[in-house]
């Protein structure tokens, strides 16, 4: 299969047209989000769902993200709550998703066999747009093959999709560049499974009973029954080693200097950190307090990692507090929980 990519914003009708058509045919269009790409199917199509699993080398108990054009599709899908529509109201359209109980006109393949289904209103108007045209949910998880880093840019879909989908629309840039909060909720409670832009803090705005998943900091214990499907497989992982280094307890600039004498390594630095390394194989991610552009461009950075075909990468451990949680969960993973120094340290 031929894979054309085009350059598109809100207003491109004919090719948000020519993407609709195929999505109402059963077929995958990779589509920008303000949080990754995604590949999107008919929501409501089994089969279409399926070949979306095939396309990513997904494990099929992974349950999808549905996509909606307005909070109150939801109900098509799903049996919402009070509590939904002031989450809904605050955040949506946005990078927070809500685990709701389903509908029957969700197949199971969506949704993993699972009964209930994941719900999204993103704020990217090319995903709204193309939802409102081909007048469907859809489901869309990361375009990237399955355990490897989300895709940010067009050219890492197709770096994976190549050949395997027809059609990727390009709207540049993701602005937040980690996937969405996702979060499971009862009448007066949230629990938050996979931290996002949209903080624990955030969401204490709407309902002050929120608690975090286990799986989000920590390793699942050995048995233990992730709330999140996704939660237990590897994720996010470049094919070099990542260690993260905790610089409480170690001198990041003096350490990862001595390794890029001693290893094919890369070094994700602080941009303050830059004149202090050698030149070579430095992938700068941000100011050091500039926590919003580190997750930005964090899994871009893990797949220029890959094209330098180091050994090793160091990067610093993020903290796991307030809006550094997303971009510690995701770094967490992506090292196999390979930390330098500290209590936690494991090297
Ligand atoms: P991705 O599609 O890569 O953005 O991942 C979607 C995430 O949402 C995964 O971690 C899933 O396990 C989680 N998810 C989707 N649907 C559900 C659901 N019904 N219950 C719990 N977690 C879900
Ligand atoms: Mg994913």
């Amino acid at each position: 299969m031929k894979t054309q990519i085009f350059k598109v914003d809100k207003d491109s009708v004919d090719i948000l047209n020519m993407a609709a058509d195929i999505i109402k045919d059963g077929g995958i269009v990779a589509i920008p989000t303000e949080t990754v790409y995604g590949l999107g199917a008919n929501a409501l199509d089994g089969e279409a769902c399926k070949s979306i699993f095939k396309a990513k080398g997904r494990p099929s108990d992974n349950p999808l993200i549905v996509h909606i054009a307005k909070p109150e599709h939801a109900e098509k899908i799903a049996y919402t709550n009070q509590l939904y529509y002031k989450l809904a109201e605050k955040f949506m359209p946005g990078p927070l998703t809500i685990i709701l109980p389903k509908r029957d006109i969700v197949p199971p393949q969506t949704t993993g066999g699972l009964d209930t289904v994941a719900v999204r209103c993103p704020l990217n108007e090319v995903a709204r747009e193309l939802i409102s045209i081909s007048g469907l949910p859809i489901a869309a998880p990361s375009a990237n093959t399955s355990g490897k880093p989300s895709p940010t840019t067009a050219k890492h879909v197709l770096d994976d999709m190549d050949g395997k989908i027809p059609l990727i629309l390009d709207g540049g840039e993701c602005s937040v560049g980690v996937e969405s909060t996702v979060i499971q909720i009862k009448e007066n409670e949230i629990v938050l499974l996979r931290p996002g832009q949209i903080t624990p803090r955030d969401l204490m705005s709407v309902c002050e009973n929120v608690t975090i998943a286990g799986a989000v900091k920590e390793e699942l214990k050995a048995g233990e029954k992730a709330l999140s499907p996704g939660m237990k497989y590897k994720h996010y992982a470049p094919k070099a080693e990542l260690y993260l280094i905790d610089d409480r307890y170690i001198n990041f600039v003096e350490f990862t200097k001595a390794r890029q004498k001693a290893e094919n390594c890369a070094i994700m630095c602080y941009d303050e950190e830059i004149s202090l390394l050698e030149s070579k194989n430095l992938l700068p991610i941000g100011k050091k307090e500039d926590i919003k552009k580190q997750t930005q461009k964090l899994f871009d950075l893990l797949r220029k990692a890959d094209d330098l075909g180091v050994d090793t990468v160091y990067a610093h451990l993020p903290s796991d507090e307030g809006e550094s949680l997303a971009i510690y969960n995701r770094m967490i993973r992506a090292c196999a929980h390979r930390v330098l120094g500290g209590i936690n340290g494991k090297g």
